[in-house]
């Protein structure tokens, strides 16, 4: 479980309170969607969990440890970054899945990572891709390496920034449903952030809604009405029910 308590963080010592008192509570297997204006700190939040910003008061434990005191690599067991497209040069499919394993193998990589690797591969049916070169893949392809790449550190929290944000929908519903297998089938916490509230709604768990460097509303997909909404983005919406799902359209009684 992922507990987050008054989390504060700024770029600069002068500068503004980029996080400013963040709580967020995530269960294992749960996934929990970031949804704010551009600006609102999302990225800020992710960077702090995975090490990269040290906030300057807060706690943020992973199971009740400290994450922000913990090394580099005993992190990497816990929390693992989903990039939205990985840069690693001409590797194969396989050896950048292998490079999840760094935090493992340090130099050299043994029987064991290959086995994670390869169950890794089967799991997601990429087996026919390991010889492949990943630059010639395609972005929801990429994007799909990204997620066995970060699977193969074994991390009980995934964080994803913006997962969908360059994908046509085929890809997009391919990595949604990706992630749902993982927090579903193993149990592994998922915390995103997404602009399309659909997705957010279709995928979401737990909903997070920032606005100046804070969490103003938590909870199940209850808390998802238009207000919150308007609130948090200015912008207005409305939600209506089309088959039993509640879908968010542009627009509302004041435009
Ligand atoms: P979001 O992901 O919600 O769009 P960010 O976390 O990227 O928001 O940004 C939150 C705020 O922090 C913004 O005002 C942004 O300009 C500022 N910011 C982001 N990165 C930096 C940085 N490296 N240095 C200074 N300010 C930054």
């Amino acid at each position: 479980m992922l507990e987050i308590e008054k989390l504060r963080f700024r770029y600069s010592r002068r500068g503004p309170l980029v996080l400013n008192g963040v709580d967020l509570t995530l269960r294992d297997g749960e996934i929990g969607i970031l949804l704010g204006k551009n600006g609102s700190g999302k990225t800020t939040l992710f960077k702090t969990i995975l090490g990269i910003q040290k906030p300057e008061s807060g706690a943020i434990r992973f199971d009740g440890e400290d994450l922000l005191h913990m090394g580099r690599l005993e992190r990497a067991r816990r929390v693992a970054y989903v990039p939205q497209s990985i840069h690693f040069g001409a590797l194969s499919v396989y050896d950048t899945v292998l490079m999840g394993r760094v935090s493992y193998f340090g130099f050299k990589a043994g029987k064991e990572d290959e086995a994670v690797v390869e169950t890794i591969l089967r799991d997601m049916k990429l087996e026919d891709y390991a010889d492949r070169n990943v630059e010639q893949l395609s972005g929801g392809e990429r994007q799909k390496i990204a997620i066995a790449r970060a699977l193969a550190q074994e991390p009980r929290l995934l964080v994803f920034d913006e997962p969908t944000g360059n994908l046509d929908i085929a890809n997009e519903q391919l990595i949604l449903a990706e992630a749902r297998r993982v927090a579903r089938e193993k149990g592994i916490g998922i915390l995103t952030s997404l602009h399309d509230l659909n997705q957010a709604l279709e995928l979401g768990d737990r909903f997070f809604f920032m606005k100046d460097g804070q969490i103003r509303h938590e909870g199940g997909a209850e808390i998802v009405t238009e207000d919150v909404i308007e609130e948090t983005f200015d912008a207005r919406v409305r939600i209506v029910e089309i088959q039993g799902k509640r879908i968010v359209i542009n627009g509302g009684k004041r435009i």
